[in-house]
Formats: structure tokens, C-alpha cells, sequence
């Protein structure tokens, strides 16, 4: 199944600059039997835990923790770029290649101690998710995983997370 998918996720060479290869999603989800695979796969591989939020990353993230969040009967939580959410947030800053990135979150997002699912769309560096996994353990959530649809395992994203994190990749390169 996993194979399918990656047939559908088209490569755009030098996006968003030279030397990038971007794995495009767009392709892969316009397909409803491949949409419905990737949903399928992941709720799978939780749905015999509790789970009482998944936390999705701004964009692309929204659009598998979504229909996750609702095959799982958990609440949906979402991670921000600054400035987007209208409430009390928590900010957590990371480097990125040039410069730095903010990710915020809502204070009272999660109640503390509450089991938390963290999910985005694709693992690269891993600067992203160890930045939300920051955020997480600041208001207070418990993160029993984090999952992707896309791993590049070249960039040993994984390396950035604790150890003792479980976490799922569906399409490996
Ligand atoms: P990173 O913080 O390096 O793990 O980057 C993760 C974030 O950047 C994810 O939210 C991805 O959507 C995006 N991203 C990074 N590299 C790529 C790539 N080669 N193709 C598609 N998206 C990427």
C-alpha cells in the first residue's frame, strides 16, 4: 500500500529553491482511493490507542490530522505559524537553513496530562517537529507518537526526537 502511494507523490526538482526536491502531495490526495490509503494507514496504526488531541502542523499537516482526528473520535489541535491564532499562544523559535521560523499554539489548547498525537504531512531535517514537540511539553500535553505520511530518511529527521518517541512513517525514502 505504501508503494501505491509513493507512485502518486510526484517529485519537482529545485522547489522551493535549487537543490530541493520537492515531494508533492497535491497528486496523491486528488486521488480519493489514495486519500482514503493514507487515512486508512494511519488510523490503523492508532486505533487501538487513546488518543485525546491530534495536533496537526500548519499547512499541510491539517489536511491528514483532520480526517484522523475524526476516524479516531479525537480533538483536533493546530499548530500555527505566528501572528494566525486569536487567543494566548506558547511560541517555540527553530533554525532553519537561513534564519529562523516560529511555531505557536494556544495556551489551553490541551488540558495537561492528556494523550497527544502529533502529525504533519512530511519528515525532513526534523527542525519542525522538534519545535512542536516543544510546544507540546510546554502546555502541558502528553505525546504518545508523532506519524508522517512522507519520510526522507536521508536527512535523519528522526534523530532530532527523543528516543523513547514512537513514530510512524508511511512512505519511506
Ligand atoms: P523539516 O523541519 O526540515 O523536517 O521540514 C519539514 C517541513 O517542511 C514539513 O512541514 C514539510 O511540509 C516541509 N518540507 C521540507 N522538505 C520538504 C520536501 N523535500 N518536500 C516537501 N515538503 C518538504
Amino acid at each position: 500500500m505504501p508503494e501505491l502511494v509513493k507512485t502518486m507523490i510526484r517529485d519537482v526538482p529545485n522547489f522551493p529553491k535549487e537543490g530541493i526536491v520537492f515531494k508533492d502531495i497535491t497528486t496523491a490526495i486528488k486521488d480519493p482511493k489514495i486519500f482514503k490509503r493514507i487515512i486508512d494507514y494511519l488510523t490503523n496504526e492508532y486505533k487501538n490507542q487513546k488518543i485525546d488531541y491530534i495536533v496537526s502542523i500548519e499547512s499541510r499537516g491539517f489536511i491528514f490530522g483532520a480526517p484522523l482526528a475524526y476516524n479516531l473520535d479525537a480533538g483536533l489541535v493546530v499548530i500555527r505559524k505566528p501572528g494566525k491564532l486569536p487567543a494566548d499562544v506558547e511560541k517555540v523559535s527553530y533554525d532553519l537553513e537561513y534564519g529562523t521560523d516560529s511555531i505557536e499554539v494556544h495556551k489551553d489548547a490541551i488540558e495537561p496530562g492528556k494523550k497527544v498525537l502529533l502529525i504533519d504531512d512530511l519528515l525532513a531535517t526534523g527542525g519542525t517537529v522538534e519545535a512542536s514537540c516543544k510546544l507540546i511539553n510546554k502546555i502541558g500535553g502528553d505525546l504518545i507518537g508523532v506519524a508522517f505520511v512522507v519520510e526522507l530518511t536521508f536527512l535523519n529527521g528522526r534523530k532530532k526526537l527523543d528516543n523513547n518517541v514512537n513514530i510512524v512513517s508511511m512512505v519511506k525514502y
